[in-house]
């Protein structure tokens, strides 16, 4: 009885644009959009159904494992050349959006975006600690935003983990003016050592949904970027259970839980190395994912997103590359591959920081979403229809065959403790 547990919930707490936006431009949008990019990959063409968009580097917090450039000078893409890059996936069928940051709500040009795209749907990742309900009310009367609102843990965690006092007050009120205002919400957590006993429990779920709630998104952390923290990843028992828990907690609670790393069967999948999603940075480089912080290409190139996207030869190769190794994260299991990708391709750092290389090689490899033997198929009918229609592996994986895995060589950093001397600090997202 969960769907109409969820269903009621959301006629109950959220605005009725809020609902009909949701229903139409996310709902039926985002269904058509993936049909549209089944058809392109049919005849070799990939441009992902979700595209996320970094649109400033910029943030008012300092989270540790952050890759973005949060302390860098302010790079933004100007309002008119992320019109450009949404108008041209919009014409190629996408309709749904993912704007990140840093922080999207220092984005002065926020709201002036999202109204210039009516029948588009965003969601927007932040620490929600800049919206207030006058601002909350403004995206209510737009109805076709949802706000994803990241909590990494209890007071002390929270401002141990983000860089910053009195975090999670400041982000409750933000997320108590987005449900007060009727708006579609959710929550998302970074799972790591320091937060996971506290919130990948029924109880915290339970405060959410008694919150008004609508969704959450459990993440992992990669330890990535400038200053890694190798302790705060998760181990494979650890990543084991809260693919259990999540799969559990979906044939519990009238709570909608959203992943991005397994499919209907439970097999383990990359978003990049599927095509589904790719990244655009806040310099407009185009990215394979928001950890993989090289380019080729540029967004705001004048052939447009599409053309940029599906000539590709860096996307390509980074998709049937990680395809033919691992089922799960070549960032975190393959670093080497990443290095040599790049220096086939002679990819630009894109990030402002230009360290991004020596990153990849202070990584040692280690377990991703990928356990073989582990999988654990989805309980609840819901998940497993849409997961078998409009997120699988969309068969990537034909070629990858396990017995061919190689273990990835261990890098030279890895044997000193270099993972956590990269010179630079930076925030999570
Ligand atoms: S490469 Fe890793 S971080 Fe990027 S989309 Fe794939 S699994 Fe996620």
């Amino acid at each position: 009885m969960i769907i109409p547990q969820i269903v009621y919930r959301a006629l109950k707490t959220a605005d009725p644009e809020c609902l009909r936006k949701a229903v139409f431009n996310l709902g039926i949008g985002t269904a058509r959009s993936v049909v549209k990019f089944k058809q392109r990959m049919k005849r070799g063409e990939y441009f992902p159904a979700f595209l996320y968009i970094s649109i400033l580097n910029s943030c008012n917090l300092r989270c540790q494992g952050c890759w973005v450039d949060v302390d860098k000078p302010r790079e933004a893409i100007p309002l008119d050349g992320l019109n450009r890059i949404i108008n041209d996936a919009r014409e190629n069928g996408n309709r749904f959006f993912g704007l990140l940051g840093g922080e999207p709500f220092m984005y002065p040009e926020l709201i002036d975006l999202i109204v210039q795209h009516p029948d588009c749907y965003f969601q927007i990742f932040t620490n929600g600690q800049l919206i207030t309900d006058k601002k909350a009310n403004q995206l209510r009367q737009l109805g076709n935003v949802t706000p994803l609102i990241s909590i990494e843990g209890s007071e002390i965690v929270s401002n141990e983990r983000r860089g910053g006092k009195d975090v999670l007050n400041r982000t409750l009120r933000g997320l108590d003016a987005c449900l007060n205002n009727g708006l579609l919400t959710g929550v998302a957590t970074s799972l790591c050592q320091s937060n996971i006993d506290d919130l990948l429990r029924e109880e915290w779920l339970s405060k959410l949904i008694d919150r008004g709630v609508h969704y959450a998104w459990y993440h992992t952390y990669r330890p990535v970027g400038p200053q890694i923290n190798p302790q705060l990843a998760l181990t494979p028992e650890q990543l084991r259970r809260v693919r259990q828990f999540v799969v559990d907690m979906r044939a519990k609670l009238p709570l909608l839980l959203i992943d991005s790393y397994y499919d209907h069967k439970g097999q383990a999948l990359c978003p990049m190395t599927t095509g589904i999603s790719h990244h655009i940075s806040p310099t407009g480089a185009v990215e394979p994912c928001p950890i993989i912080q090289f380019s080729r290409e540029s967004a705001l190139d004048s052939r447009g997103i599409y053309k940029t996207m599906t000539k590709s030869s860096f996307l390509k190769d980074f998709r049937e590359t990680a395809a033919k190794n691992t089922r799960g994260c070549i960032v975190l299991e393959r670093p080497d591959l990443v290095q040599s990708l790049v220096e086939r391709h002679d990819a630009e750092d894109s990030t402002i920081r230009k360290t991004a290389m020596s990153e990849i090689q202070s990584m040692s490899p280690r377990p991703s979403q990928y356990i073989p033997g582990e999988e654990i198929p989805e309980k609840h009918w819901m998940y497993r229809l849409a997961k078998s229609i409009f997120f699988n592996d969309f068969g990537a994986y034909s070629e990858f065959d396990p017995s061919k895995v190689v273990a990835a060589p261990a890098s030279e950093a890895s044997n000193s403790d270099s993972e956590s001397s990269v010179d630079d600090s930076n925030a999570t997202v």
